[in-house]
């Protein structure tokens, strides 16, 4: 199994918990042993590989996935109620699941962070963020109702016209351009898919 660096792993469920680093993988998940960073023969970058059993491990960039929420002219956004980034405001996404579809990721974290009925419309935005080793893709949602509950990782649950949006306090990057990218389409009244790297 490919997995992703999972340092910080633990600090809470489902959302953005999992900081990127490279060298970052010390013992063998297979026997235990001490690994090293070295470049295994047919390979042209380093792995971390067991000293003891010469398992291979490889660190490959995480999907992030989530939703734009929308009720009319209106966007809903979570307050975070985990490290990182506690108290700003995000769409609902998080770490997609070994069982799942990306559509299915997508449904389910907005279930668990924000408690909202959807439907899940186009893949709205896929942005690149290199540096953190992950890959963030959004999907517009039509909210079915405006009956919200907060799950455990959010404080609070709100729907914001484009000049209500705490544009200050978002907890993303990726966030602000997917909403910045938003209402540009909502004012031309045409949604396209949109891809960007975040520096
Ligand atoms: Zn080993």
């Amino acid at each position: 199994m490919q997995a992703c660096s999972l340092q910080g792993h633990g600090q809470g469920a489902g959302t953005l918990r999992r900081m990127h680093s490279t060298h970052s993988i010390r013992h063998c998940k297979t026997c235990g042993g001490a690994t090293a960073y070295l470049i295994p023969a047919d390979d042209n970058r380093e792995r971390a590989v067991c000293t003891v059993c010469a398992t291979v491990h490889y660190e490959n960039p995480c999907n992030v996935v989530g939703t734009v929420p929308v009720w009319g002219d209106q966007v809903l956004l979570c307050r975070r109620n985990i490290e990182p980034r506690y108290g700003y405001w995000t769409l609902p996404a998080g770490f997609m699941e070994m069982d799942e579809t990306l559509a299915e990721g997508a449904l389910r974290e907005t279930v668990e962070e924000a408690g909202a009925n959807i439907e899940l419309q186009p893949l709205f935005s896929l942005l690149n963020v290199v540096r953190a080793g992950q890959v963030h893709v959004f999907y517009r949602a039509r909210l079915i109702d405006t009956r919200f509950a907060p799950g455990p990782e959010t404080i609070e649950v709100q729907l914001f016209r484009e000049h209500e949006v705490p544009w200050d306090e978002l907890a993303f990057k990726t966030v602000r351009e997917t909403l910045k990218l938003y209402f540009e389409d909502q004012r031309r009244g045409q949604f396209g898919f949109h891809c960007a790297d975040i520096g």
